[in-house]
């Protein structure tokens, strides 16, 4: 889990544009009218050798009513608890204003390391401002321009020392895991059990699909109103790249690649982002949800991403939403089978549950076949297991004899996992037929009960 850095401020400061700086991808959207970014966003930020994951929030208004505003303020206040440090923006050209002293009150109170940011930085104009920020009791101020890029080395020296110290009490969280020779529990079943989902290591969702599918009315059913800041009040974004929830008992991280195709202004800006931001929530993702219309189901785009995930190794549930307008269920339930099976071999075994995201029917189901995933993806078999289990498949079928010379596969291991991936030692591994190769990956699959997640199987030399 990395350390989360949260960016506060007023609307209009500049946040969103520091948050883009630092996440390398223009994902977040930035626009001139004030108040356009208000759901929290989360992008992996890169700054010099520093990783470290970097939420963008809704503005901190003062306002103490339950309108938009307020709810905002407690999302804020949300990212604010939810972060480790806190990124305080002002616009330095404007100078301090009443609101950003009430803010710096709370983050005085609130959050235990606090860096203060004068933005907009560049030029004379903002000479004023960046020396009254010290006016705010929160240490020096450092001169950026997020706009320009100014002012990130010394972003850098005050967040490093930070981070540094903060990170000696988290253990890091790689996204592949290589097994290594530790101890530790097996499950009933006799294998070793997935690392478990805490909060502070949310289990990494993303919901994926054709426009109209139904992402935001699932994610929306999912999180609940508050988080994802619907409605009809203007100037809502709804380009959300991640959002912490807990489903059921379940701490998530959902990340979410529904465009705003509501708001007309941004539409193209927001089209242009959406392709890129599917392929990198799947990348970020433990689980990819590909999510399907049932009028339309498998066509090219949904095969496209589900064949992504699967090529990211990544864990894959089928949901099939809109359920609730179905007339025919068992006879459209048989096709969708078929479909899938056929259009989607390499994701052999993966759930497909039908649901519908108006309702809330089968939401329950989809819950557990994330989880069911999940454990799949972290599935380990012990290597004493795992060579019972080849000698019974060579006598089975022996491996072919190329040339009158017979492949010998001598010991096998399982070399890490999310996804599963197993070595096996063998003579001549070149000539080995890739049919070989999927009569063991088929038996991996049936024997040691590993649907949906893909596997990797290597062959090694070893004469
Ligand atoms: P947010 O509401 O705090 O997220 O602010 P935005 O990132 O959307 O920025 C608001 C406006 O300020 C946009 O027009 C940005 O282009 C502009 N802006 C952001 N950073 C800078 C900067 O460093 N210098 C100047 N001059 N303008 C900036
Ligand atoms: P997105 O583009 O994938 O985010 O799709 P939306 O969530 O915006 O949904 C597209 C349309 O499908 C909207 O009109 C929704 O009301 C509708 N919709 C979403 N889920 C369901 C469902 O389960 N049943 C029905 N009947 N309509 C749905």
């Amino acid at each position: 889990m990395s350390l989360t850095l949260a960016i506060v401020g007023r609307p209009n400061v500049g946040k969103s544009t520091l948050f883009n700086r630092l996440v390398g991808k223009r994902l977040a959207l930035v626009d001139d009218q004030p108040g356009v970014t208000r759901d929290l966003r989360e992008g992996e930020a890169r700054l010099g050798d520093l990783r470290f994951t970097v939420i963008d929030t809704a503005g901190l208004e003062d306002a103490n009513d339950d309108s938009l505003q307020g709810r905002m303020r407690r999302l804020t206040e949300r990212a604010v608890d939810m972060a480790d440090i806190c990124l305080f923006m002002i616009d330095a050209r404007t100078g301090v204003t009443p609101t950003d002293q009430i803010f710096a009150e709370i983050l005085r109170k609130r959050s235990a390391h606090v860096i203060l940011a004068a933005n907009k930085g560049e030029g004379s104009a903002a000479d004023a401002g960046v020396i009254e920020a010290y006016s705010l009791g929160l240490g020096e101020p450092i001169r950026l321009s997020a706009e320009h890029g100014e002012g990130m080395n010394d972003l850098y020296s005050h967040l490093m020392p930070i981070i540094d110290t903060l990170s000696e009490t988290k253990v890091d969280d790689a996204p592949e895991t290589d097994v290594g020779l530790d101890e530790e529990e097996l499950d009933e079943n006799g294998f070793f059990q997935a690392p478990p989902i805490t909060n502070a290591k949310p289990l990494q969702v993303a919901v994926v699909g054709r426009p109209n599918a139904g992402k935001s009315t699932l994610i929306n059913k999912i999180v609940g109103e508050d988080r994802l800041l619907t409605g009809p009040e203007a100037g809502i974004t709804r380009d959300a790249i991640s959002l912490r929830t807990t489903w059921g008992e379940t701490p998530m991280r959902i990340f979410d690649t529904a465009g705003m195709r509501k708001k007309a202004k941004v539409q193209e800006k927001l089209e242009k982002l959406s392709v890129s931001d599917g392929l990198r929530a799947v990348k970020f993702a433990e689980v990819v949800v590909v999510l399907l219309d049932a009028a339309i189901p498998f066509e090219q785009q949904d095969l496209r991403i589900a064949d992504l995930a699967e090529r990211e190794g990544r864990s894959v549930v089928i949901a099939v939403n809109k359920w609730d307008i179905e007339d025919e269920k068992q006879e459209k339930l048989k096709d969708l089978k078929e479909s899938f099976e056929r259009l989607l071999p390499q994701l052999r075994g993966a759930p497909l549950i039908t649901v519908s995201a108006k309702t809330g029917r089968g939401l329950d189901r989809l819950h557990d076949a994330i989880l069911r995933s999940y454990d799949v993806w972290n599935r380990r078999v012990p290597t004493a297991a795992l060579n019972r289990w080849l000698i019974g498949m060579l006598e089975q079928h022996p491996p072919p004899a190329p040339q009158g010379k017979r492949i010998k596969l001598r010991y096998m291991t399982q070399a890490k996992t999310r996804p599963p991936g197993f070595v096996v030692m063998c003579s001549h591994p070149d000539k080995m037929p890739e049919s070989y190769n999927r009569y063991l990956v088929n038996g991996l699959r049936q024997d040691f009960d590993m649907p949906g997640s893909p596997i990797r199987l290597t062959l090694r030399s070893q004469n």
